[in-house]
């Protein structure tokens, strides 16, 4: 099948359906995930619903699409009891930096340091990067000007203790969740800040003020701070418009932020806000919700970094196929049996990768390619399944099936098959994020195909040959030589890989 016929189809949570996705704008995707809070690392759960949006950008790019991507971060207005529409508690921020005050010097520190390590961990996990990761602190003025309009077209007003977003004003509150009922009104509104001038126990705050808080702007209305949901619907509209054709996030945001996001955004343009919006379901691990105190509770660092440091050095590459295992909509467990069976994959992806590279440099015979013919079948098979609503586990399948048929043919296939093989692990790299060479950060890890990783990789063949021979000593002249180029081999029973020598 030719799949520039199949169109690209994704749940909308608007809808409750399957549908395709339908661009304001033909041929350009313009998409808004949100970011973490960044009061602490960002945790495997969190990392689900971030790969949900890289394989839709993937998934776009492989049709052609021309993509605007933007994820955000938080790093203010986030408050501890969040379930609730107007939250109450503590800023996530403010509470991080009192449990960790001493290693900070203020919460901006804080904030750095943990948006620095999720942008390693990003990387890591092969994550494509956004056109643009703004931060909500750094688009106070957007917010308060947005605050502004509503109040002035009086669908927001302002009481002692701030502005608050008038719900009766937008009837169609509650669409995307469905929450109109009393029973889940009742849960809108527990925990409210308790303030006696709000003219519906619904309406949620969109600026507090508070010039007691650890970040606070002056605005119209003195010191304060925003509220959690004007600070996407404003990071959204500066970089991607007033509308938009996907909006992401874990299935928690559907309510409230979601809600309050598109109630906010539709009242200021008097347009639909986004056209699709794709939630991820959790991510639970052993079967149980992640928790800190169930001792579930993983961050990349947790699973990736060496042994010697505290990690369980698992491959990332590993990490991320098996966090994409399954799809993003319905309830994930994540186990160490799925980590195991992803690092069978990978390796046989990366032998896969290895023979191909072999053949293509032994082989003079152009030679007939049947392989070829099988692995384009494969690769359009795998990118109709993640056209089909992001069905990785189909996809992964036939990920696996194409490595399987290149190594059944072996090394000794000719040289238009063997680029056929390497095009079709290219190709599956770009579509699943898969780097088939190297384990270790994306900067190794994006490279494999650079001049370095096709001479490790020949240089690392050669040393398993090798070995294979007995020929110990020629074995190890060779890894001599590979770790002059500047890498480091991990020998495991299941074959060698490598990285480059850490700089730091
Ligand atoms: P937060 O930092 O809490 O704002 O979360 C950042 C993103 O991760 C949001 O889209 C959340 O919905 C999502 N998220 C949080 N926990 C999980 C989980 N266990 N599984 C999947 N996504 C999650
Ligand atoms: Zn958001």
């Amino acid at each position: 099948m030719n799949r520039s016929d199949q169109p690209f189809r994704l749940h909308n949570t608007l809808s409750g359906k399957v549908e395709p996705v339908r661009l304001i704008e033909p041929g350009h995707l313009r998409f808004y995930s949100c970011g973490p809070t960044v009061y602490s690392t960002a945790h495997i759960g969190n990392f689900r619903s971030f790969l949900t949006a890289d394989l839709i950008v993937r998934t776009a790019e492989a049709i052609g699409w021309d993509v605007k991507y933007v994820t955000n971060v938080t790093d203010v207005g986030h408050l501890t009891e969040d379930d609730a529409a107007d939250a109450g508690g503590q800023d996530r921020m403010a509470k991080a930096l009192e449990s960790e005050g001493k290693r900070f010097a203020n919460v901006y520190d804080l904030a750095r340091h943990y948006t620095d390590s999720l942008i390693s961990d990003w990387h890591r996990l092969n994550l494509k990067e956004p056109f643009v990761r703004p931060r909500a602190t750094e688009h106070i003025m957007q917010q308060i000007q947005a605050v502004e309009k509503l109040v002035a077209s009086g669908v927001a007003y302002e009481t002692e203790k701030g502005i608050y977003f008038s719900v009766p004003s937008f009837p169609r509150y509650g669409q995307l969740s469905g929450n109109v009922s009393a029973e889940t009104l009742e849960q809108s509104v527990r925990d409210v800040v308790q303030d006696e001038g709000k003219r519906d126990p619904r309406d949620f705050a969109l600026w507090k003020k508070d010039p007691g808080h650890l970040m606070q702007w002056h605005s119209p209305w003195g010191w304060g701070f925003p509220g959690w949901h004007i600070e996407c619907s404003v990071m959204s509209a500066t970089y991607l418009g007033e509308q938009i054709d996907i909006h992401a996030g874990g299935e928690d945001l559907i309510f409230p932020h979601h809600e309050c996001e598109i109630a906010q955004a539709e009242s200021l343009t008097g347009k639909p806000f986004a056209r699709h919006w794709v939630h991820t379901r959790f991510l639970q691990v052993e079967g149980e919700k992640m928790s800190k105190s169930k001792g579930n509770y993983f961050t990349v660092p947790d699973l990736v970094a060496p042994e010697s440091e505290g990690g369980r050095g698992i491959d990332p590459v590993a990490l991320r196929l098996a966090l994409i295992s399954g799809q993003y909509r319905k309830p994930y467990n994540f186990t160490f049996d799925t980590l195991k069976a992803s690092m069978k994959h990978v390796d046989r992806l990366r032998s896969a990768h290895t023979i191909a590279l072999k053949a293509d440099s032994g082989s003079e015979d152009e030679g007939e390619d049947r392989l070829g013919e099988k692995l384009e079948s494969l690769y359009d098979d795998m990118l109709g399944a993640m056209l089909d609503d992001l069905n990785t586990p189909a996809a992964i399948a036939s990920a696996i099936e194409g490595a399987k048929l290149i190594q059944a043919t072996g090394d000794s296939m000719s040289a238009a098959s063997a680029r056929s093989a390497l095009a079709f692990i290219d190709r599956t790299d770009g579509l699943l994020g898969i780097p088939h060479g190297i384990p270790g950060d994306r900067s190794e890890a994006d490279t494999p195909n650079d001049d370095l990783g096709k001479v490790v990789e020949e240089l690392l063949a050669q040393r398993e040959a090798a070995r294979k021979a007995r020929d110990f000593e020629a074995a190890d002249t060779l890894r001599a030589e590979i770790e002059a180029l500047g890498v480091d081999v991990m020998d495991s029973p299941t074959g060698s890989t490598w990285k480059r020598k850490s700089t730091v």
